[in-house]
């Protein structure tokens, strides 16, 4: 299909959404139109659509996505705007950008077990508003992250290991469909849309639009926790203290505790040295003021810690909180996921291969950050997830506990340095995969919602067993592949091309 007779569609079907619902489409040049199009985490994602559609109900959205349909326009759906994966949630001039941003409600069920909040929100704010009632949720852990994304693709959140991925806790959907037709979709057994329920545990934006979400509430009071960075003075004591967290019996049994244990490397400002920086993002549910868990952490000596946000709080929502302080909107990110065994000689290639590395190969590229991101993938966390049915992830407690889900993060500041980003990405991820596997330290695993362009989660899910099954629900609901080939997804659902001609 040629771009000019994309761009003609996306014009006839904006003009077909303005004269339906004029109210709710905003158009070049308006405040409104700026505002949806670039409110978005990564610069590398921000385009200029030829028109955004505001839904105000999902019965507005079904009517909207049968404009969409009829007039074969591609389309991009946005929640919080953060995953950074070019075509994400964004699309150009020949096509129509969704915003799910009025879709902002949230309510209690009447005993409080039960969430409903909509794809418009961020986690700090359900945070925040769910904290007077001494209530959370198991959502993401970064407050500016929207609720839309983290909960299609899996969600990591503070208290996995007690409730495993956020997708666990869903137990309610309401969906618009590919053909603009809305359903209610639950957990329970026997549910008509029992197939749905478990493609939309993980299946990302393949299988419907997402405009209600349920989700279980639990008690929560105090936490102890924070982030706390620690100078590169530090890098011993830090690695022995993430070891020590992962060794059996350590912090990472504990259910209670979650720890995000980041590396950084920039320049600093003025003498322009590269320098790293270490930073331990973590949580203890709970009101001890210093748990054991954490001990190898809160023992490393005060003169390594360049800032200590760790403490104990009278509400766990000002972990979340302080979490606004890794900022990085105005610039260009890159992530990618490799998942390899805890283990110091994997941690240790991981940074070398693309931290050390990118010193040399990406000197040029300015106001360069690069971030090695350890996400501890504990027995508890993946034995919760199993205890409520599990889910499309495919993770087995036995197998794939005691490994780290590691974000490689990259963020620069020119759309010139792009390509030069995205090639050494590739490069030092396929070396990294290579060295761990001679050493029989690598998982296949690929986390959606961390996964780089290129990569393809479903394939890694459960050794892509459950790819077939996706690939069945999904010609069940979207027939004719109009999900699958004009929606923007960021990131392919297998690489095997499908029954369907592409786009
Ligand atoms: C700073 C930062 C912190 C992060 N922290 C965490 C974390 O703690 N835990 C974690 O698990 N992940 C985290 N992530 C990754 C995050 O889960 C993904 O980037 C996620 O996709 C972001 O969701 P969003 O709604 O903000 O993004 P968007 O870019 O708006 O959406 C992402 C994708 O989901 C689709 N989508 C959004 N809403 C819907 C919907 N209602 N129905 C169907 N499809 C929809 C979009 O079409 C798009 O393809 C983080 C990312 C960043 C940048």
């Amino acid at each position: 299909m040629s771009p000019t007779s994309l761009k003609a569609k996306a014009t006839a079907a904006c003009a077909a959404l303005g004269a339906l619902l004029p109210a709710q489409v905003y158009w070049p040049n308006s405040d409104e139109y700026t505002t949806a199009s670039t409110e978005i985490w990564s610069k590398t994602c921000v385009l200029a659509p030829e028109c955004v559609f505001e839904p105000l109900t999902a019965r507005d959205l079904g009517d909207g996505i049968k404009l969409i349909r009829e007039h074969g326009s591609k389309f991009a759906v946005r929640s919080g705007g953060h995953m950074p994966n070019p075509g994400a949630q964004s699309v150009g001039d020949d096509g129509v950008m969704v915003s799910m941003s009025r879709f902002d409600g949230r309510s209690l069920s009447g005993d409080k077990s039960v969430l409903s909040i909509g794809p418009g929100q961020r986690w700090g704010e359900v945070y925040d508003w769910l904290a007077p009632h001494g209530l959370a949720v198991n959502g993401g852990r970064y407050p500016m992250v929207g609720v839309g994304g983290v909960l299609v693709g899996g969600g990591i959140g503070y208290f996995a290991g007690e409730r495993g991925w956020s997708v666990d806790d869903v137990v309610a959907w309401q969906v618009v469909l590919a053909d603009g037709s809305m359903v209610e979709v639950t957990t329970a057994e026997g549910d008509p849309f029992e197939d749905l329920a478990w493609a939309l545990r993980g299946g990302h934006n393949y299988f419907g639009i997402v405009t209600r979400f349920d989700m279980r509430t639990f008690a929560v009071g105090p936490a102890y926790g924070g982030l706390t960075v620690y100078g590169s003075m530090a890098k011993t004591t830090y690695f022995d203290a993430v070891d020590a967290y992962m060794a059996p019996g350590g912090g990472a049994d504990d259910p209670r505790s979650a720890i995000n244990a980041i590396t950084t490397l920039q320049r600093a400002d003025g003498t322009g040295e590269w320098h790293y920086g270490y930073i331990s993002a973590h949580m203890y549910n709970g009101d001890d003021p210093s748990p054991r868990a954490l001990e190898n952490f809160t023992a490393i000596p005060a003169e390594h810690v360049v800032m200590d946000g760790s403490g104990l709080h009278r509400e766990w929502t000002a972990i979340p909180n302080m979490m606004n302080w890794i900022e990085s909107r105005d610039s260009r990110q890159l992530f990618w996921e490799i998942t390899f065994r805890a283990d110091r000689r994997a941690v240790d290639i991981a940074h070398e291969v693309f931290l050390d590395s990118a010193r040399n190969e990406l000197s040029d590229v300015e106001a360069l950050t690069m971030v090695v991101s350890l996400q501890p993938l504990t027995r508890p966390w993946l034995r919760a997830s199993k205890a409520k049915g599990g889910n499309l992830l495919g993770l087995d407690p036995d197998k794939d506990a005691g490994s780290f889900a590691t974000m490689i993060i990259s963020t620069w500041q020119n759309a010139r340095d792009d390509e030069a980003v995205l090639a050494f990405t590739q490069k030092a991820s396929k070396i990294i995969e290579e060295k761990l596997k001679k050493l029989d330290l690598f998982n296949p695993f690929v986390y959606l919602n961390d996964a780089g362009r290129d990569q393809k989660p479903f394939e890694s899910y459960a050794g892509g067993a459950n790819l077939p099954r996706l690939r069945a629900i999904q010609a069940k609901y979207d027939k004719d592949a109009f999900l699958k080939d004009y929606l923007q997804h960021g990131v392919e659902l297998s690489s095997q091309v499908s029954e369907h001609e592409e786009l």
